[in-house]
């Protein structure tokens, strides 16, 4: 196993934001935490990347009680980019911190911007990147130092339909290659993406399975039990997903 969380809680004063989280995941397995707003992803993520001391609880990762920073790659949900700097400019400033040497530094930033669409954007200035541009920079950035888990806190939830098409894509390619936890309030981007859900509802894990397994349930349950919007709402997104599937250049790799 390489991620096992027990009975995780964090308490904000009085308010308990996470209660008693359990799950885990394995070498290269994608799961998918998914939830409505406030259900606690963000504070999950946070305690999982060293950012938040949970109140209780315990976090194996790798058989040991400590993480590595550098075993994990971290994309908070509000990146916080330089907009005069360039992308490679911003990921050598991110490298530094992670410990990579100059060398590898160059080349690990030339391999990752390749990777993301952005070589040629390579030395633009963040300021006039797009949203997608900026979500793709995010993740050359987690990437860098070649992580064994990849957290994604909302990585898709700005976006619009292209950039979002872009990053769900780009994550079924690096899944190829590590484990990723990333969190969503949408079913269907943890659908494209993932083979495990885990289901939040304040604070607490509500179901957890395969995709498979969800596929069986009852979809109108599941959604309203995810999210807690109403049939209608659902409708209105599948309705949403299927024009922008149309709109989409690359339709037919995106099945509803
Ligand atoms: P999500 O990412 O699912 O939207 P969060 O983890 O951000 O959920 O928030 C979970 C709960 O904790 C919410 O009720 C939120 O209002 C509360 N919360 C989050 N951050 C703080 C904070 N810094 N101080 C107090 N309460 C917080």
């Amino acid at each position: 196993m390489l991620l096992t969380i027990d009975k995780l809680s964090k308490k904000y004063k009085d308010h308990v934001a996470v209660k008693e989280l359990t799950l885990s995941i394995e070498h290269n397995q994608c799961v998918a935490l998914l939830g409505p707003n406030g259900s606690g992803k963000t504070t999950t993520l946070s305690m999982l990347s060293g950012l938040l001391t949970p109140t209780s609880g315990k976090i194996v990762f790798q058989g040991g009680t400590t993480i590595n920073r550098h075993e994990i790659g971290f994309l908070p949900q509000y990146p916080a980019f330089f907009s005069w700097m360039t992308a490679t400019e911003y990921l050598h400033f991110a490298g530094k911190l992670s410990n990579l040497s100059k060398k590898e530094l160059q080349k690990k930033s030339n391999e990752m911007l390749y990777f993301v669409g952005l070589e040629d954007a390579k030395n633009k200035r963040i300021g006039g990147f797009s949203g997608g541009m900026k979500q793709r920079l995010g993740l050359a950035q987690a990437m860098l130092h070649d992580p064994k888990l990849l957290i994604l806190d909302e990585p898709v939830s700005a976006l619009d339909p292209s950039g979002r098409r872009d990053v769900l894509q780009m994550m079924m390619e690096l899944k190829k290659k590590m484990a990723i936890l990333f969190s969503t309030h949408v079913l269907h981007d943890a659908e494209q993406v993932c083979d495990h859900i885990v289901m939040l509802k304040e604070g607490t894990v509500k179901w957890a399975g395969s995709l498979d397994d969800l596929r069986k349930r009852n979809t109108e349950e599941t959604f309203i039990l995810s999210t807690e919007e109403k049939l209608e709402d659902w409708l209105k997104s599948k309705q949403y997903i299927k024009e922008f599937i149309l709109t989409s250049q690359t339709s037919a790799e995106l099945k509803l």
